[in-house]
């Protein structure tokens, strides 16, 4: 697989393995493929007779395997996603595929773990050893965490606000110990992420410590986003209705997983785009103007981004051609209430308990099913409820359950060096190692 910049097509190619390590192109383009590979009609015809492994092989396989022998792949797709992806029946032609088994219990544990064992396997290979460096607000931080623990050869340093993650999710990233280890920033997230591209801007630091990032926008995580999509077409198969997708969408890399599978042949009608009020992308599949804002704060705020990092590379799916972007993909957006009132209403109805960035793309579902009552709807769930316990216990007004892996965590001590937002304190942390 050769990819070129978003920004520019004729740009030089360069590798999967450059790609994944570099994360962004100099030309602040996103990385794409230059052209797809179709797996055969054959292989989706019989799909319903394959695994979710086997599934994720042969879609990984038809792009990497001018890179990585099929042995080793096969044995990153077996460790790296070694977790269940759940589909719930809710009605007759509703679901919600389940992306939340996984250890940090949210769908980004798919990227990133597909992406720390394919960097793995590179750095093996090329006896070479790297620092990853990352800056979380909550989720992608424990995802990349969990992904790249106990992996040889890697060092991980999570980037996290004092006092502005959940006590939870605090635990989740500083409970982990081996090679990951967490930094407490006295500042806010901006402060965290700054910190980080100054040392990735620091030519000294990063000759002496081989510096990464993980970024979501990393092709390495991508990729294996599309893998979960062709595993609910082979569950539904039989229906032989057309199916739609609806995404709880934020940066828009879940969303583009979908849009891989599509062109590595998938069939599916639509995807729903479902956002929270931060509704740029709708926005821009009714008007056809594309206008970034601030984010504002919501009760799915895994969501609230207000420029989608990946938005460029979307459009290039379809040429960033607008009309041809919306014969593929249609906009929904549900606010709080709505929110909180289909948490409410999917226990009442079907006893299924989402998350509130699940119960956005469940609510976007249900309207776009009452208008196409011949389709099967599948909705993405991406955290586990018990992650927002609190938001989702106030609209089930009841106590839910914690899951074992949140149960463990809370046994466990927080281990964090607290740091001044400073350039320099950072630094001497890094180095001193
Ligand atoms: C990150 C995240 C999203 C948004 O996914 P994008 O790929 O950024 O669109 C939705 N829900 C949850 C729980 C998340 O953690």
């Amino acid at each position: 697989m050769k990819l070129y910049s978003t920004k520019n097509f004729q740009s030089t190619s360069v590798s999967f393995e450059e790609a994944l390590f570099k994360g962004l192109p100099e030309d602040n383009g996103l990385y794409l493929p230059k052209s797809w590979p179709r797996l055969s009609d054959s292989f989706w015809k019989n799909i319903s007779s394959l695994s979710f492994q086997e599934i994720a092989f042969h879609m990984a396989s038809a792009l990497l395997k001018d890179e990585i022998d099929e042995a080793q792949l096969k044995g990153i797709i077996y460790s790296a996603l070694d977790f269940p992806v759940v589909q719930s029946r809710l009605s007759d032609r509703l679901h919600c595929l389940e992306l939340y088994h996984g250890p940090s219990l949210a769908f980004k544990d798919f990227g990133a773990r597909f992406m720390a064992h394919t960097m793995s396997h590179f750095l093996k290979r090329n006896k070479q050893v790297i620092n990853i460096l990352v800056a979380t607000s909550g989720d992608t931080g424990s995802a990349v965490a969990q992904g790249f623990y106990n992996l040889p050869g890697i060092t991980v340093t999570i980037l996290y606000p004092s006092g502005k993650v959940s006590h939870l999710q605090e635990l989740q990233l500083t409970t982990l110990g081996g090679n990951v280890r967490a930094i407490e920033v006295d500042g806010t997230f901006d402060d965290c992420q700054a910190l980080v591209k100054q040392a990735f801007l620091d030519r000294e630091l990063n000759t002496k410590m081989n510096l990464s990032s993980a970024n979501s926008i990393n092709i390495g995580r991508l990729i294996p986003q599309s893998f979960y999509y062709a595993e609910s077409y082979a569950r539904l198969q039989s229906a032989g209705r057309p199916m739609a997708f609806v995404v709880p969408s934020g940066n828009f890399g879940n969303l583009c997983g979908g849009l891989i599978a599509r062109n590595l042949g998938m069939p599916v009608h639509e995807f729903i785009a479902a956002t929270n009020i931060n509704d740029v992308v709708p926005q821009y599949l009714s008007t056809g103007i594309y206008k970034s804002r601030p984010s504002v704060p919501t009760l799915s705020n895994a969501m609230d981004v207000g420029n989608p990092s990946n938005f460029p590379r979307m459009t290039q799916f379809f040429d960033n051609d607008h009309e041809s972007v919306t014969k593929v993909v249609k906009g929904c957006t549900a606010n709080d209430e709505q929110t909180m009132s289909t948490i409410h209403e999917m226990y009442q109805r079907y006893g299924y308990i989402a998350c509130p960035h699940t119960a956005v793309a469940l609510k976007c579902g249900t309207l776009f099913h009452d208008n196409n009552s011949d389709t099967n709807v599948v909705a993405l769930g991406t955290a586990h409820p018990a992650k927002f316990k609190e938001t989702v216990d106030k609209a089930l007004r009841q106590d839910i359950e914690l899951p074992q892996p949140l149960l463990d965590v809370q046994s466990k001590t927080k281990e964090a060096t607290l740091i001044d937002n400073d350039y320099k304190a950072f630094k001497d942390y890094l180095t001193q190692l």
